[in-house]
């Protein structure tokens, strides 16, 4: 058992002062129980704690730490640029550089605006597929998550199902009414909202391959199925890549799937851990913006020139260097060979679900395919799970409903002891 005092002593510390102890819901453990684990740094797949542990990490934090935390060429880029000012509230040539660097590596994308998160990314796309259809309504699946703005928190993944939240205090029953939902990977129900509110539809928004219930891949047919549903009805594409965007390949899951979308959005791995969202597509849609269009849209700290420096750093290195994304998946898929062999040996039921570097493990007997399967696993068993890996030093996400996310600075020592550990975990469970 780890000692975990200082972590302890903070976390009811921080209770005095922020709601729940956490800035952000998942981080606060409370769907496993137990402590929050307050962290001091990190170093390519290490985390360290405040008690002094060391853990490997399969957050990455939540994502954008693809090659690792406190990437030498990121950080120096942060140091040289904090230098300058940390914003100027007007324009860089910066900000084109990115721009120009996204364009290159992301398909279907003209144009480009930066924000600060992925929630910022997501509910600008949505405003800007309604200014440009002149229609109301958005269709959204069940388990996929977009953020905390209002139209998204109905049935939503990743917090909102770990902590069991069915309808969201403070969401008016007129902006969940706009929000239409389905299951993931049921083309028929959304065949059948298509036509039942037809003309109504602006946008249908997905994670092209889901993260926030777990690692939940598109079924064969289900993506090019709503590219289709959607030109037959005039309805824009946005496919949410703040997960897997710069993640499964250079041009994300747009180029892994060949796939392509009207809107995409963008966070994570694009900022390298500052605060950086983006939502992009074809000039005719992106041309609402303001100040080109009318659909109103900014940010005070919107391309701000720290954050770009981190993000332009680490996309330069993804885009000079695409074995990396070969690299990330041989490293997933012999982690997954390792797990698949522990957990049958064990012999109880489990599922794990993988793309690129994407993976999960669900406690479950029939497959996980979408919200419904998800929520029906064993997931106490998963919140055991999570804690006899974390003190053997091993960090996953605190929630069934996550995605792992591997980073490129995991050994293959670091593998084989997440692999010795899960078999020592299963025969304690
Ligand atoms: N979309 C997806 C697919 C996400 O996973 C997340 C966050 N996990 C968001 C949007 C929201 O991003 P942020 O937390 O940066 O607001």
């Amino acid at each position: 058992m780890n000692n975990i005092s200082v972590s302890k002593a903070l976390f009811s510390k921080a209770q005095e002062s922020i709601p729940g102890g956490v800035n952000s819901p998942v981080r606060a453990f409370k769907s496993v129980g137990g402590t929050p684990i307050f962290m001091q740094k990190a170093k390519g797949a290490y985390l360290y704690d405040v008690d002094g542990n060391q853990y490997i990490d399969y957050i990455a934090s939540w994502g954008p730490m693809i090659l690792g935390h406190a990437y030498g060429p990121v950080v120096k880029a942060i140091q040289e640029y904090a230098a300058y000012s940390t914003s100027y509230g007007a324009p860089t040539e910066l900000e084109i550089k990115m721009a120009e660097l996204i364009k290159s590596m992301a398909p279907n994308v003209d144009l480009i605006r930066m924000v600060s998160s992925g929630t910022e990314a997501c509910m600008s796309a949505i405003r800007v597929a309604r200014g440009y259809t002149s229609r109301n309504k958005i269709i959204k699946f069940e388990g996929c998550y977009h953020g905390h703005a209002d139209s998204f928190l109905v049935k939503a993944g990743s917090g909102v199902a770990t902590f069991n939240i069915q309808s969201v205090p403070g969401v008016t029953a007129g902006v969940s009414a706009d929000t239409l939902t389905c299951a993931y990977n049921d083309l028929e129900a959304v065949q059948q909202l298509a036509a039942s509110h037809k003309g109504e539809i602006a946008a249908i928004i997905v994670e092209p391959v889901a993260g926030n219930m777990g690692c939940i891949l598109p079924a064969p047919g289900f993506l090019e199925g709503l590219r289709s549903i959607c030109d037959q009805e005039g309805i824009l594409l946005i496919f949410d890549e703040v997960m897997t965007g710069f993640r499964l390949a250079p041009g994300g899951a747009q180029e892994l799937l060949k796939v392509d979308a009207d809107l995409v959005t963008y966070g994570k791995v694009i900022g390298a851990g500052m605060p950086v969202g983006a939502f992009g597509g074809k000039k005719e849609i992106m041309q609402v913006v303001a100040p080109l269009g009318s659909v109103y849209q900014a940010g005070t700290l919107s391309g701000n020139p720290i954050a770009m420096i981190a993000g332009y750093t680490l996309l330069s290195e993804l885009k000079s260097n695409p074995g990396i994304y070969k690299e990330l998946e041989e490293k997933t898929l012999y982690l997954k060979k390792g797990l698949d062999e522990v957990l049958a040996a064990w012999g109880q039921p489990y599922v794990i679900n993988q793309l690129g570097s994407m993976i999960s493990i669900h406690f479950s007997e029939q497959a996980i395919t979408d919200f419904a399967s998800a929520g029906a696993a064993n997931n106490a068993r998963f919140a055991k799970y999570f804690h006899a890996m974390l003190n053997r030093g091993i960090y996953l996400p605190p929630s069934a409903f996550e995605s792992w996310f591997l980073n490129n600075a995991l050994t293959k020592e670091d593998l084989d002891k997440t692999i010795q550990a899960t078999g020592e975990c299963m025969a304690e469970l």
